[in-house]
């Protein structure tokens, strides 16, 4: 089998070069990491159900207008999507106070936000991601006053949207991080969703029990990953062909 090109290996996928031009090719790996590669692990089928509730989750945004990088799912582990160029920021939405907003300003967690707050938080490992304002990211450079315009009305409408889904499966949308590209057609330049969506990036809290269903598990050792991941697919109606050590019997793919 031909080798393909590793474009990028970051801590929970590889890019490798796409089939067509202008296409990469997004590989969900097992791996998990938190605090910026300090604590690691892998976690058996986290890759497969990431790869499934991302597709979900922006076709389904694809379907109310909203631009991503997403074109299909290729396999179990694998996604096909338009090469786009990175803007380097994780932009975190938070509806509910959780994680670093209530240790910051002593937030107690759970606490409904009066209305949702969009941080931004410039991507650099070496620097651990540090925050920053608005201020910062159109001084540097590294999002055009437009482009921050775009991804903060893209933003706004992916929360209402998302909120609203998983409110229907149960759960609450506590708060979740985007990242953004700039997607060339021809001469012409627009601002897409990239990355993911999925448990991975989202803090995801049963409506009724506020039971963590999301990474949080992984981060303060609460057991249960793919358990909690696979509730997340089965509430949404969506489960992979198969979750590897999960094979008992036949499952719908929609
Ligand atoms: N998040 C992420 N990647 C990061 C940092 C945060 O996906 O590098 C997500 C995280 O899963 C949560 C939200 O962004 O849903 C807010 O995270 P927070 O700032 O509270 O950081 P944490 O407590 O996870 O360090």
């Amino acid at each position: 089998m031909k080798r393909r090109r590793v474009i990028y290996e970051g801590k929970a996928k590889i890019l490798y070069e796409g089939t067509e031009p202008g296409t990469v090719i997004q590989y969900f790996k097992d791996d998990a990491t938190a605090g910026n590669g300090a604590k690691k692990d892998t976690i058996e089928g986290k890759g497969v159900l990431n790869n499934r509730i991302s597709e979900y989750l922006m076709t389904q945004l694809q379907g109310i207008g909203v631009p991503t990088h997403f074109v299909r799912r290729l396999n179990m582990r694998e996604q096909l999507i338009k090469e786009v160029e990175i803007i380097p920021l994780e932009v975190v939405v938070r509806n509910v106070a959780a994680g670093s907003m209530s240790k910051r300003l002593g937030i107690e967690e759970g606490t409904a936000l009066p209305r949702s707050i969009i941080e931004y938080y410039y991507k650099n490992d070496s620097l651990n991601d540090p925050w920053v304002s608005e201020e910062h990211i159109t001084a540097f450079g590294w999002a055009s006053p437009q482009d921050l315009d775009d991804m903060v009305n893209l933003t706004i409408r992916v929360n209402d949207f998302l909120s609203g889904l998983f409110l229907g499966a149960g759960i609450k949308l506590v708060d979740f991080k985007l990242e953004f590209g700039r997607l060339w057609e021809n001469d012409f330049m627009r601002i897409v969703l990239a990355d993911e969506i999925s448990p991975d990036n989202c803090r995801l809290w049963d409506v009724q029990t506020n039971e963590k269903l999301d990474k949080d598990r992984f981060r303060r050792d609460l057991g249960g990953v793919v358990e909690a991941y696979s509730e997340v697919a089965k509430r949404l109606g969506i489960m992979p062909e198969s979750v590897q050590g999960e094979n008992k019997g036949p499952v719908l793919v929609q």
